[in-house]
């Protein structure tokens, strides 16, 4: 079986006395293990718009250790990355989301979309059919679906990406590039591209209130992606002052503590219900 391989060559690496490998390779079982044992859950991070009316929600993995604890998402995708295992986990991201998502228009208490975060190994032509497949499985209207791309990962600017990312924008799906500003392409990719939306980097939404620079390149990228009718979210925000400069500076959307944290799923029930405004519904805990 997968464990048993995996399992033999941690052996090897053990040897090596390698603590970090060690560490790597341990919590690598684990996932494996953990996704079997279904361990692993989703939390959902509203996204709203000027007024505060959630337009969607982003799904975060979260994955509680019987030893570390909360492991943070981003550890884990980069082991289950090395590892070999980022597909089957990705696949449970996209499965679990979307089923969610599902659940939520069954009961027609909301009309948001699902972003959904994807690691590069996940970009290949395994992703349109499993795509395909959970909307045939959950009716879900692709437009209802995003997918989060990140560009400090290099995405490569191989045409076959390109392509990709257009038979994934066929079926209807969003594409949304993550973590914008952060990396060194970003012109690059709103050029070649065909991105839906760009989601302003916390490194620049942090100092924006202060920092003549960060409002600069946020006015620069919001004016260039009006003209390219791309979307722009600002994420960690985290203040009033912040919200209310990132909107004069051309910010459409919002995410962040300011707004809501990441919800669990009988959080979010209640604050889809609660009122428009995400900011009053306050008794969320
Ligand atoms: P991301 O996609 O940029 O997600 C936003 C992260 O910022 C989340 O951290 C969220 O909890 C945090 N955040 C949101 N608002 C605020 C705020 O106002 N202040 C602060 N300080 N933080 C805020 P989280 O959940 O720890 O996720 C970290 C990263 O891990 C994500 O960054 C994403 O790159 C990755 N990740 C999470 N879930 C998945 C997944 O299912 N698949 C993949 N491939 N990556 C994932
Ligand atoms: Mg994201
Ligand atoms: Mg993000
Ligand atoms: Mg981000």
């Amino acid at each position: 079986t997968v464990l048993s391989e995996d399992y033999s060559s941690n052996k090897k690496i053990l040897n090596r006395n390698d603590y970090i490998g060690n560490m790597a390779n341990a919590l690598c079982f684990d996932i494996q293990a953990a996704l079997e044992k279904k361990e692993f859950f989703l939390e959902y991070q509203p996204q709203v718009d000027e007024t505060g009316v959630v337009l969607g929600v982003e799904a975060l993995l979260r994955w509680n250790h019987f030893l570390y604890g909360r492991v943070n998402p981003q550890v884990v995708v980069a082991i289950a990355e090395e590892a070999g295992i980022i597909k089957k986990l990705g696949k449970w991201v996209i499965e679990e989301a979307c089923f969610q998502l599902a659940e939520w228009n069954k009961h027609g208490s909301v009309d948001i979309q699902m972003a959904i975060n994807i690691s590069p190994t996940q970009l290949n032509d395994k992703l349109v059919d499993i795509l395909v497949n959970i909307f045939r499985t959950t009716k879900l209207n692709p437009k209802d679906i995003e997918l989060e791309i990140t560009e400090t990962v290099a995405f490569g600017t191989n045409p076959e990406t390109v392509n990709l990312l257009q038979e994934i924008k066929n079926l209807g799906v969003s594409i949304a590039m993550d973590d914008f500003g952060a990396g060194h392409a970003s012109l690059y990719y709103m050029k070649h591209y065909n991105l839906d939306k760009i989601k302003i980097d916390g490194s620049i939404t942090k100092d924006v209130i202060h920092n003549k620079s960060c409002q600069d390149i946020i006015s620069s990228i919001t004016y260039l992606a009006e003209s390219m009718a791309i979307t722009v979210i600002a994420e960690y925000v985290e203040t009033l002052e912040q919200a209310e400069i990132l909107k004069k500076l051309g910010c459409r959307q919002f995410q962040g503590y300011y707004f809501a944290r990441p919800l669990s799923i009988s959080q979010c029930v209640k604050a889809f219900n609660k009122s428009k405004n995400i900011r009053d519904a306050n008794d969320l805990e």
